[in-house]
């Protein structure tokens, strides 16, 4: 079966491992902080803050914006459900945005009018996640305009982009027109750590408070202590509550070594999306925004006649491990639960029902990517 994403395992990446377990320190010695640090220079970003999993990033993202019993996070239903669950970590209330289906991302025409609708009610939502779906930014600039008279945080969940650019050019987590941007570094991403996450962002106090929610609440940090404490060298304080979502360092050592071959990855997933792209030109299938500047996370088709669960089944029997991104966050029975109802979002449930996941990461070879294309126009011709 040809997968639909895999990572990428060189020697210097097991070596980079195998070193950190020879040395002193498995977690917290000099591998976070060492790749928080290449993470900012290759981003842009002033702060990064490393994490276990992306969905922990989420979570103290949410935390660092103030995100509290009785306040609303909106998000898209055409992403995975921790875009969602973040806010409902935090006692807060999820809503959505529909997406634009030309981008598959947040509409921004829709976001501009829930913005009016809910003013109105003084309903207003407290933060919003954007993701840039597939790898391909949303465009952040005309977000961020449109919520500014709104005293809104924005959060962008980046876990599909890193290594790929905003419309303006800026790297993904560098730019000034959000407060957070989340990452992952599960397998599939563009970079891996096996589990792992980080929160980047520019505002320093942001930052301290991510810190803080990762690690018990807790910090050694002497201008943060209480007074009278600051010359014990025993000393730590408990600041708020707190998690342990710190990440490993060997798991930061496999980052940081991935983080090297990180353009060379998404140069990859380009030439290979790019190949996709030219000989899928005659199918009946709606081929994904030829972004030049995405991290090409996913190549999503959507089929304009076919059946999308046979086309599903006859490429998996033909070896073809095709995926489907995603459900509508708001169709699963626990959000349904929660009161939502399917309709809600018409263009992310068309979307969805259409969709087909082909296989694309940095590995998959020119002869397996052909052997997609001929099993797909097979069962679409
Ligand atoms: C992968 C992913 C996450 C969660 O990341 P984990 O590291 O698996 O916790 C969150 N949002 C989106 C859009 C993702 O694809």
């Amino acid at each position: 079966m040809i997968p639909y994403g895999k990572h990428n395992i060189d020697d210097a990446d097991i070596a980079a491992v195998v070193d950190v377990l020879k040395n002193e320190f498995l977690t917290q010695g000099k591998q976070v902080p060492a790749f928080e640090r290449a993470l900012c220079e290759y981003t842009g970003a002033s702060h990064a803050v490393a994490v276990n999993s992306g969905t922990s990033g989420l979570h103290i993202a949410c935390l660092a914006a103030g995100i509290e019993a009785g306040d609303i996070v909106w998000t898209v239903p055409n992403s995975f459900a921790a875009s969602a669950n973040c806010a409902l970590y935090c006692g807060a209330s999820v809503d959505f945005v529909d997406i634009d289906p030309d981008t598959r991302n947040l509409s921004p025409a829709l976001l501009q009018e829930k913005l009016h609708h809910a003013a109105k009610q003084k309903a207003l939502p407290k933060a919003l996640v954007v993701v840039h779906f597939a790898g391909s930014s949303c465009d952040m600039r005309q977000i961020a305009d449109i919520v500014k008279p709104y005293n809104i945080t924005l959060i962008e969940d980046g876990a599909h982009a890193l290594g790929g650019e905003d419309f303006d050019g800026n790297k993904i987590g560098g730019s000034n027109c959000s407060s957070m941007t989340v990452l992952s570094f599960h397998p599939v991403k563009s970079i891996t750590t096996a589990e792992g996450g980080a929160v980047l962002t520019n505002h320093a106090d942001l930052a301290q408070k991510l810190r803080l929610y990762a690690s018990h609440g807790i910090t050694r940090e002497k201008e943060l202590l209480p007074a009278g404490h600051s010359d014990e060298a025993w000393y730590y304080a408990q600041q708020c509550l707190g998690y342990n979502y710190r990440l490993s360092d060997l798991h930061a050592a496999l980052g940081l070594a991935q983080l090297k071959r990180l353009d060379s990855f998404i140069h990859a997933r380009r030439k290979k999306a790019e190949y996709y792209h030219k000989a899928l030109a005659e199918l009946p299938v709606i081929r994904p925004p030829g972004n030049i500047r995405s991290a090409w996370h996913l190549y999503v088709i959507e089929l304009l006649h076919h059946d999308r669960k046979q086309v599903f089944e006859a490429l998996r029997n033909a070896g073809i491990g095709v995926n489907v991104h995603y459900i509508p966050i708001h169709w699963h029975p626990y959000y349904q639960k929660l009161g939502f109802a399917q309709g809600q979002y018409p263009a992310s449930e068309k979307y969805y029902q259409r969709a087909i996941t082909l296989p694309l990461y940095a590995e998959l070879t020119a002869d397996m990517q052909d052997e997609v294309i001929r099993q797909l126009k097979e069962v679409l011709m």
